[in-house]
């Protein structure tokens, strides 16, 4: 292993990066609390039983309306309580020099980013009630199939639908550069859809890349921010990068891998809302749709209990990836000095501590994938 100290092409974290990436993550502990909380004190208090009647009321007692109203005043609340800690999260990113986006423009996209959350939540919510009260049983298995279905759809229609809701994107013009990603692909023996130019920098002065979508929409995006400021042997580390998670399939293997926890957190779901239902008579009936709190506190939990696991498995096809970069391009020199270039325009820490990089970190630390690539040199 190699520290920032011993490492002389990885720069030590400046004081900066390591105060910002500090906040940033009790910013992320501090939501979640908030949103755990909101959850037991709706439950424990039975304020979600007073919202549901009040959703009838406003519904003329009809089911599917009253469980839209419900919807709309859970994430209503919910919105309300972390928009304190929503707005010290835009100001932070202006505090450290890392966002140009306007107040104006961050108060619409937070409003796009809320009716978005409301549609894709009322579909979610009204299915998976529906689906209760037609098989009180079997909900869970059913409801897995279903929302596996519909995992698959929003991966293949996000780049084309959900992501231009915020973002600009046009294909890359670049020719050069376009001719050095067929050649890379091409030696994949694959091929991939296109290659798009994200409109980052009229938001944030951070750059990024990705590959996104799944099949005729599968492509790679690259950040303006990142396209402007790298030199072409960088960029072209980086897509070579990107062109590994396409070869090794990483979308289709994590959609897998989400398919799996889903469908053991759905029959957890079933099995705690049974023994509330049937043992503890907290609600008259499965499809009392005041039980949703303690549905999302399943999810909730189970899912801040896995994202040690998830971030491990993320780490693992990052590494792969870059394998697969130090095999396609000439030399890793452009690799190491983009990633450097990005620990520093990002504020990213090179060398987080072990238990932070464990549980908060989807990427190796930059220290660690710079010691890799120099391995690989040798
Ligand atoms: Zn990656």
């Amino acid at each position: 292993m190699s520290f920032a100290g011993e490492n002389l092409t990885v720069p030590a974290d400046s004081p900066e990066a390591r105060r910002y990436n500090r906040i940033r993550r009790w910013l992320g502990i501090a939501d979640a609390v908030l949103g755990l909380a909101l959850l037991v004190l709706l439950l424990a208090t039975n304020w979600s039983g007073w919202l549901r009647d009040l959703a009838y009321r406003g519904a003329f007692q009809n089911y599917s309306f009253a469980v839209f109203l419900y919807v709309g005043m859970l994430l209503l609340i919910g919105k309300i309580l972390g928009l304190g800690l929503d707005y010290y999260g835009f100001r932070l990113e202006h505090r450290f020099n890392l966002s140009n986006q306007k107040l104006q423009s961050w108060i619409w996209d937070e409003t796009k980013g809320f009716l978005v959350g409301l549609v894709m939540a009322t579909v979610v919510v009204e299915l998976l009630y529906f689906i209760i009260r037609q098989s009180p049983e079997h909900w869970w298995l059913i409801a897995w199939v279903l929302f596996t279905g519909l995992f698959v759809l929003l991966a293949q229609i996000a780049p084309v639908v959900l992501f231009p809701i915020f973002y600009k994107f046009e294909p890359l013009e670049n020719e050069d550069l376009k001719e050095r990603l067929v050649r890379l692909s091409e030696r994949a023996g694959t091929r991939v859809r296109g290659v798009y130019k994200w409109r980052l920098s009229e938001k944030s002065k951070k750059a990024n890349a990705a590959l996104t979508g799944l099949g005729t929409t599968r492509r790679i995006i690259l950040a303006d921010t990142l396209l402007d400021h790298y030199s072409q042997d960088e960029i072209e580390a980086v897509l070579a990068h990107e062109l590994g998670h396409h070869v090794h399939r990483h979308i289709l293997k994590s959609i897998a891998v989400q398919a799996g926890i889903t469908l053991f957190g759905f029959w957890a779901a079933n099995a705690v809302l049974h023994y509330a239902v049937d043992e503890r008579h907290m609600f008259e009936t499965l499809s009392d749709f005041a039980n949703l709190p303690l549905l999302a506190l399943v999810s909730t939990v189970l899912s801040l209990l896995l994202m040690p696991v998830l971030n491990a498995y993320s780490r693992y096809n990052e590494r792969q990836a870059d394998r697969y970069c130090f095999r396609s391009i000439a030399s890793v020199g452009p690799f190491i000095s983009s990633m450097n270039k990005l620990a520093a325009q990002n504020l990213a820490e090179r060398s987080p501590s072990k238990w932070v990089e464990w549980f908060f970190h989807s990427h190796p630390a930059i220290s660690k994938r710079v010691a890799a690539a120099e391995a690989w040199e040798k």
